[in-house]
């Protein structure tokens, strides 16, 4: 047995497929794929090909209608543009979960500093989301997630609407926080390139099935230039645009 076969895996979907109420047609159908503890794994695909509906069946936020699904139950999603409440500060918005939770000062405080500094947004403690640029807010929607310390984070296209050099600049980070916490991350995208940058592994889905997965031996830092980074992204397009 290889060392990869030895580590327990996080989340199994065997066969899944979903019909959202009243719908004829399946949003995911026959969906079969794992990831492993502390694995970094990205799902990619064009839009409506079911990889939000993927993301919210892992977060218990909907149901699969068929199939079995093996997942952990604290699992933490962070959506895009951070999805941040407007009326509260930014200490607020990260310290809401561990509230619900029964967290209280002084621990509440110091959990709430560790995911802001770890983020590095401290210094915007006490700002609301709308003084925010939409690379503050997404790391805001990510310290928030980490906060509950969760054993999954769900990334659903958390970068998709920001500049490339913030893009860059997060895209470091991540893998920074995934290296220091160990976290078994799910990120899904519509980006190839990013996918490759980040993911241990890709997931392909089309029209709601798993189409082929990539695995990415690269070295982090990633960098688009290099040739076996272009080689991988080639190799992608052709399953993904077929
Ligand atoms: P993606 O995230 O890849 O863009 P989604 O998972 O959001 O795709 O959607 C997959 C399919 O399921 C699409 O056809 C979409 O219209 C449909 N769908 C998504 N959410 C719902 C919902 N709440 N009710 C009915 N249909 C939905
Ligand atoms: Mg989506």
């Amino acid at each position: 047995m290889d060392k990869e076969n030895k580590i327990p895996k996080k989340i199994i979907f065997e066969s899944v497929s979903k019909i959202y109420v009243g719908e004829k047609d399946e949003a995911v159908t026959d969906v079969s794929f794992s990831v492993q503890e502390g694995e970094f794994v990205c799902l990619i695909g064009p839009s409506g090909c079911g990889k939000t509906t993927i993301l919210k069946m892992i977060a218990n936020i909907e149901q699969p209608t068929t199939g079995k699904l093996i997942k952990p139950a604290n699992v933490s999603m962070s959506f895009q543009f951070g999805a941040l409440f407007p009326w509260l500060t930014v200490f607020e918005n990260v310290a809401l979960g561990l509230r619900q939770k029964g967290i209280k000062d002084p621990k509440l405080t110091h959990e709430v500093h560790k995911y802001l500094t770890l983020m590095n947004i401290a210094e915007l403690s006490e700002k609301f989301p709308t003084d925010l640029s939409g690379g503050q807010k997404q790391r805001v929607g990510i310290a928030r997630a980490l906060a509950v310390e969760p054993e999954v984070l769900l990334l659903d296209e958390p970068f998709s609407a920001l500049d490339a050099i913030t893009t860059a600049e997060l895209h470091d980070d991540i893998i920074k926080i995934w290296k220091e916490t160990g976290k078994t991350i799910v990120l899904v995208s519509h980006i190839i390139e990013e996918a490759v940058s980040l993911g241990e592994r890709i997931i392909l889905v089309k029209e709601g099935k798993v189409r082929e997965e990539f695995k990415i031996n690269l070295p982090y830092p990633r960098r688009e230039q290099e040739t076996d980074f272009a080689h991988l992204v080639m190799k992608i397009r052709k399953v993904f645009f077929a």
